[in-house]
């Protein structure tokens, strides 16, 4: 049984391919506990749509980061399963863990998470670059800061842009992984409104343009009517 889901999750990432569009994506966590000094996520059940936006609403303190960091694999379940389609990426009870790495998916953090001492390429870059040629590195770059209208920024530093601008890099940078998955993390919260709702209407544009699987998280339920097509509401670690 280990054998076979070992098998099946080396399946899938031989299958991964980073020159292709997206993989179908559906999450399904089932029986998912989290805790630290008490409860944080518990017995959590959840599907999640496939090449949806899936907005994950929440009051401060209900799980919500702590769930996206499950999913990514940057915090491991105490129990449960978490599935990506078809495939097991972790199983307590069969120690089975896919590494972050290998789970096709980004992330977009509220603070951007630039490099300061990197241009906008080179913050880029850094995330593929072990990956590709120099040359299709490059093109990879350019591709997605076209996909986010920044054509022309490729050598300003961070400290050089908005910070409407500056989350327009970090969704470049997701971008240009080409993953199944984003995961924004409260990614426009710092944002004064006018600037949100734009961002709002280009990742939207963006998920359903690449065929993505987005899960948003916000404490902002007017943001999540907005943008997503799928609400889950957290409360307490559980999905009420
Ligand atoms: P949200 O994103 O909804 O505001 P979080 O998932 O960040 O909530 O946090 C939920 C609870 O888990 C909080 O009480 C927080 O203090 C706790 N928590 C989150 N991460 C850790 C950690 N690494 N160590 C200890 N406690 C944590
Ligand atoms: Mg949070």
């Amino acid at each position: 049984m280990i054998h076979d889901k070992l098998t099946s999750t080396i399946r899938l990432t031989n299958f991964i391919n980073l020159e292709e569009l997206s993989i179908l994506v559906a999450i399904k966590l089932q029986h998912v506990s989290k805790s630290y000094q008490g409860p944080v996520i518990e017995d959590l059940n959840l599907t999640i749509p496939t090449q949806q936006i899936t907005a994950l609403v929440g009051p401060s303190g209900s799980g919500k980061s702590t769930l996206l960091n499950l999913i990514a694999g940057l915090t491991t379940p105490d129990s449960g399963q978490i599935w990506f389609d078809e495939q097991p990426i972790f199983d307590a009870d069969q120690s089975l863990n896919c590494p972050p790495a290998k789970r096709q998916l980004a992330m977009v953090f509220q603070d951007f998470a630039l490099w300061p001492h990197m241009t906008v390429h080179q913050n880029i870059a850094f995330a593929i670059e072990t990956h590709l040629s120099k040359a299709e590195c490059r093109k990879r770059v350019e591709w997605a800061l076209a996909q986010v209208s920044l054509a022309d920024y490729g050598q300003r530093y961070p400290r050089e842009l908005s910070g409407g601008q500056q989350q327009r890099v970090a969704l470049a940078r997701a971008l240009a992984t080409q993953p199944d998955l984003i995961l924004f993390d409260e990614a426009l919260s710092a944002l004064d409104p006018q600037l949100r709702l734009q961002l709002q209407q280009d990742i939207s544009a963006l998920v359903k343009a690449h065929h993505l699987t987005a899960i948003f998280v916000t404490h902002d339920r007017q943001e999540a009517l907005r943008i997503a097509d799928n609400i889950v509401l957290l409360h307490a670690g559980q999905v009420v």
